[in-house]
């Protein structure tokens, strides 16, 4: 399918206040999903920009960032590797931990995801505070990817969470 320049994706992003607790304004992405030519414009774009970048492997982060990374990738002619919660993935695996605004939280990944030094694009749907997405590009170092950029398809600039993927290549789609 041809991507509709026409498109404006956020039309697709819908906001849900206090979810999922009082304070947060969530982006929901599911109208984009459900949407064939939002998702294939999406798609298209983020792909565009990866184009001849030598994108050997997309890395997905679980979950909304596995839809992505899996379509990427049969765009960029990749593979996949799904970064992981704790606990999930059956293979010996290494993990990262990183802050919450509560708490903590790890991320995992089998520790052959790229055992060949692998180019690899890490995805998500959004990055908020960047916690996540740098701690999954850490982690995918660790197990020995070449973590050539990070994209998103949202970006809460607000939140600063660029910050925290200093001296990364960063791109995301729709900045709010
Ligand atoms: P962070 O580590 O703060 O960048 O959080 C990123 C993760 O939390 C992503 O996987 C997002 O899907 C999810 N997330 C955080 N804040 C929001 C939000 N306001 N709307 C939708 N998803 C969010």
């Amino acid at each position: 399918m041809a991507d509709d320049a026409a498109v404006d994706l956020k039309n697709f992003i819908r906001d849900v206040p206090d979810f999922p607790k009082p304070g947060i304004l969530f982006k929901d992405i599911t109208p984009l999903l459900a949407s064939p030519e939002a998702f294939n414009a999406a798609i298209t774009r983020i792909a565009e920009h990866y184009r001849d970048r030598g994108i050997q492997l997309v890395a997905g982060i679980e979950s909304r960032g596995f839809l992505f990374a899996a379509a990427l990738a049969l765009k960029l002619g990749a593979g996949v590797i799904p970064v992981r919660k704790k606990g999930k993935l059956p293979y010996k695996t290494i993990s990262l931990s990183y802050d919450l605004e509560y708490g903590s939280d790890a991320v995992e990944v089998h520790e052959d995801a790229a055992p060949n030094g692998e180019k690899v694009l890490l995805v998500d749907d959004l990055i908020a505070t960047g916690g996540t997405a740098a701690a999954s590009a850490e982690l995918l170092e660790k197990a020995g990817a070449q973590v050539v950029s990070v994209c998103f398809l949202v970006e809460l600039a607000f939140l600063n969470g660029r910050d925290k993927l200093a001296g990364r290549d960063v791109h995301s789609l729709l900045v709010y």
